[in-house]
């Protein structure tokens, strides 16, 4: 359902994707592994077009875009099928937890207030937030501010949700909930690329594993494959060094 052909994108001349194909059936989670700058981040970037690819194909279950030639109407429909948790957050300091929930639903969605509400105290009660619901950002804690981005990002019921290292900026007591809620949405077949550092994690919830080094895919394969039997030699010093 989601292909990723030949993608490229550099910075002022550093070439930054070197050539990506990746392709994810629904309901698949992947999880991106890689030595930091190797271009992880920017790969997500590329396809919610938070930065715009210098070339290559994307492609969610209709839509198929060039990015030499892609439309405003497309970026707008790619934005839409995809949703972002990034590493720290970036949640609405002046609006609630269900508030920031419901901005999406009723900026982009165009849902009416009374519906974006039931919706947001759905999604609360899915990340076990219920309770804090009219609490402000600034009253939780980095975990459940991190299940609340995760909240919103699915709120808008995107064909697939895109982790930027979710955990990484988190107090290591935190992070076990905010990986539990994560996991609760690959049981719900959601479909996921996370990038991340949690190894364990990405053996026990991933479907695939995608090895980046240097902003090419190296390796990939199932959490058996890259994990116990890697056959790439930089996958293998990358997976020495962090244990
Ligand atoms: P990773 O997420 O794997 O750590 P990134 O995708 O963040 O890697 O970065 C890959 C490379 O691209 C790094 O050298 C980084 O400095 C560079 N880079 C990322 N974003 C930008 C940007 N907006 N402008 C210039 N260089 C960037
Ligand atoms: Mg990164």
């Amino acid at each position: 359902m989601i292909k990723i052909k030949n993608l490229y994108k550099s910075f002022n001349g550093l070439k930054v994707l070197k050539g990506i194909n990746l392709e994810i059936k629904k309901g698949q989670v992947v999880a991106i592994i890689g030595p930091s700058g190797t271009g992880k981040s920017t790969l997500l970037r590329c396809i919610n077009y938070l930065e715009r690819p210098d070339k290559g194909e994307i492609e969610i279950d209709n839509l198929k875009i060039n990015t030499e030639t892609i439309t405003k109407k497309q970026i707008h429909k790619l934005r839409k099928s995809t949703s972002m948790v990034f590493q720290n957050y970036n949640l609405f300091k002046n609006k609630t937890a269900i508030e920031n929930i419901m901005e999406p639903l009723i900026v982009v969605k165009k849902i009416n207030y009374l519906e974006a509400k039931n919706i947001a105290l759905k999604i609360l009660n899915l990340v076990g937030l219920l309770d804090k619901k009219d609490c402000y950002p600034s009253k939780l804690s980095g975990g459940q501010q991190q299940r609340i981005a995760i909240g919103r990002a699915m709120a808008v019921n995107p064909k697939i949700m895109l982790f930027d290292e979710p955990t990484s900026a988190l107090d290591p007591e935190l992070v076990r909930e905010v990986l539990d809620v994560i996991k609760s949405l690959a049981d719900k077949h959601m479909t996921m690329i996370i990038v991340t550092h949690e190894m364990g994690f990405a053996k026990e919830a991933a479907d695939k594993i995608v090895f980046m080094d240097d902003g090419k895919i190296i390796e990939q394969g199932t959490p058996d494959e890259i994990f116990n039997n890697p056959k790439n030699l930089r996958t293998i010093k990358f997976l020495k060094q962090i244990r």
